[in-house]
């Protein structure tokens, strides 16, 4: 979110007039969410590591969900509602005014973060809140490990 548009939005904020709105707020706002917890335990199952999150660069004010450091790769754990998943991600019919360019602007960050954190050799993964946790933690694993061993080759043939 930028502070810049902060006070204007809340001002505008309307009433939680339906109750898928207002479990949308209420799951914004939770950290370590159902789906992200479940990704970690998969992961973890597989015997990978990796740090919580994190900012991937320190000068992009980005967090990340997870992050692989030594392999460069970035895990973004998006909620269908806020990131406009293709089966969940429904425009509200309610306060459309409100709701409509709120969800855009998280696509073009979603966008625009993956384009940075690419730009400077990171390789950025997201897994939809409803995909399953451990379909996703395999398809993680073989990206971080292919990382890895290319990252070890080129080490040894130095
Ligand atoms: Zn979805």
């Amino acid at each position: 979110m930028s502070s810049a548009s902060r006070p204007a939005a809340r001002e505008r904020q309307p009433f939680a007039s339906s109750p898928t709105a207002r479990r949308h707020g209420q799951r914004q706002a939770r950290k370590d969410t159902a789906p992200e917890l479940a990704l970690r335990r998969a992961l973890h199952a597989q015997g990978l590591r990796y740090l919580v999150h994190r900012r991937p660069l320190p000068a992009l004010r980005r967090i990340a969900d997870l992050i692989f450091a030594s392999a460069k790769v970035a895990v973004f754990v998006d909620g269908c509602f806020w990131h406009g998943c293709p089966d969940h991600g429904i425009q509200p019919q309610t306060n459309s005014w409100y709701w409509a360019p709120k969800l855009e602007r998280n696509r073009q960050r979603d966008a625009d973060t993956t384009q940075k954190l690419e730009g400077v050799g990171w390789i950025v993964m997201r897994v939809w809140e409803h995909e399953d946790p451990v379909e996703a933690a395999k398809r993680i694993e073989q990206v971080v490990r292919a990382r890895r061993s290319v990252r070890q080759r080129v080490q040894r043939s130095r």
